[in-house]
């Protein structure tokens, strides 16, 4: 008799929650697999079968029975901007009060607050800073992340932050996808010639020095940031040294942020709170990803929301991230889920799809966010039996335990 295969975990007894033919455009691509089962080994997803069909056929070095709960891939954040310095807390009040950004900008505050700080933290204090946040959000059931830079500014300061994403990254668990991100042209460089050299030398200096660095790279291209136009030639070069484009767009304003993003060929275009037909339309002909982040909207007290029922009946997949960033510090993708449903009208499996298997994609990550041979073993599973119960009970924490890499380590 030949013996059993090895696995290190077989979950069993999971009500496992599956994606046909991603990316997720409609609700009926997400289905349940009652009393499923599921190998890893080595890191990857083995075997997914019916009750019985996999636990009997692996010697695993541990099980796991998930007594009738749901099991998801892991959650995927798709858009932090996570690694920066200080704490602009005392600015809540003065938004509530109705401070504009531009009077918070004013009275030194805002991002280049953030920026000052960064640039005045140590490498260490930095790297700290976002192991503790990367923890965080595994404990929340969070297993890849995507970190952007920005909050430098100058070039070397923004290659500075690439390295100490790699090492925090290096010394997390959790798979971190890095981007540079044109977050906003420098207080000495917001106008005039001083603004052009800035656009011209992140394109053809940082952005290549970046390549070996970063996966993607960002613009933030709105009101107050960069233009279309600006965006289009740090995109392009971005491509043109093989890195993947994302951009910032449609938050504040319309400006032909989405359009020229998607034109630049961005795999994801994120926030879209102003977005109107024509700039779903340009998503959906260049194949983008719509990121959406609810916990901006609220962070940003908006009330402008992106055009879900347009991206459904464009099949603009969506994904969904965080946003967390030194305005606002929301680390949860759980909360995500939640407020993309009650704020944005997601239904539980599409933002369920939208934070694991859509979200991965969007990143180009076509081996994790999903329950399948092959597919990184990140799972979770939640306290929860059934997927019209995600979001139902919401505002707590879900996650029974987390599973990266094969191994529970939450
Ligand atoms: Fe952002």
């Amino acid at each position: 008799m030949t013996p059993l295969p090895e696995a290190d975990l077989v979950i069993y007894n999971a009500n496992l929650v599956l994606f046909d033919s991603p990316p997720v455009r409609r609700p009926s691509q997400v289905r349940v697999l009652e009393g499923g089962e599921v190998a890893a080994r080595g890191g990857a997803i083995v075997a997914v079968g019916q009750r019985g069909s996999v636990r009997g056929a692996y010697r695993a070095a541990r099980e796991l029975d998930a007594s009738g709960r749901l099991v998801t891939p892991g959650l995927v954040d798709m858009h932090t901007h996570m690694i920066f310095a200080g704490s602009r807390d005392d600015e809540l009040e003065a938004r509530l009060e109705g401070a504009s950004y531009l009077d918070i900008l004013r009275r030194g505050g805002g991002i280049y607050r953030t920026v000052r700080a960064t640039r005045a933290a140590s490498d260490g204090e930095l790297v700290g800073l976002l192991e503790a946040r990367l923890a965080e959000a595994l404990s929340l059931g969070t297993t890849t992340v995507e970190v952007k830079t920005g909050y430098a500014l100058d070039y070397g300061g923004e290659l500075r932050l690439l390295r100490l994403i790699a090492e925090a990254a290096r010394r997390s668990r959790v798979t971190v996808v890095p981007t540079l991100l044109a977050h906003v042209p420098p207080e000495e460089a917001r106008g005039g010639e001083a603004r052009r050299e800035y656009v011209r030398g992140f394109a053809e200096e940082l952005v290549p020095a970046a390549a070996g660095l970063a996966r993607f790279v960002d613009v933030f291209c709105d009101e107050g940031a960069f233009t279309p136009e600006e965006a289009k030639v740090i995109l392009g070069a971005a491509r043109r040294v093989g890195l993947g484009a994302r951009a910032h767009a449609d938050q504040l304003a319309r400006i032909g942020c989405a359009q020229a993003a998607a034109e630049a060929g961005a795999a994801s275009v994120d926030h879209l709170e102003v977005s109107d037909e024509s700039s779903v339309r340009a998503l959906a002909s260049a194949g983008s990803f719509a990121g959406l982040l609810p916990a901006s909207l609220l962070a940003t007290m908006g009330s402008s929301r992106p055009p879900v029922g347009l991206l459904r009946s464009y099949g603009v997949p969506m994904a969904l991230g965080t946003d967390f960033s030194a305005n606002s510090q929301m680390p949860s993708m759980q909360t995500a889920i939640d407020l993309a449903i009650y704020l944005y009208g997601l239904t539980p499996a599409e933002a369920l799809a939208a934070a694991t298997v859509n979200a991965a994609m969007s990143l180009g990550l076509a081996d994790r966010g999903s329950i399948a041979p092959g597919a990184a073993a990140d799972l979770v599973v939640w306290d929860l039996e059934r997927v019209s119960q995600v979001g139902y009970e919401w505002g707590r924490d879900r996650v029974l335990a987390v599973v990266k890499g094969g191994e529970v380590v939450a």
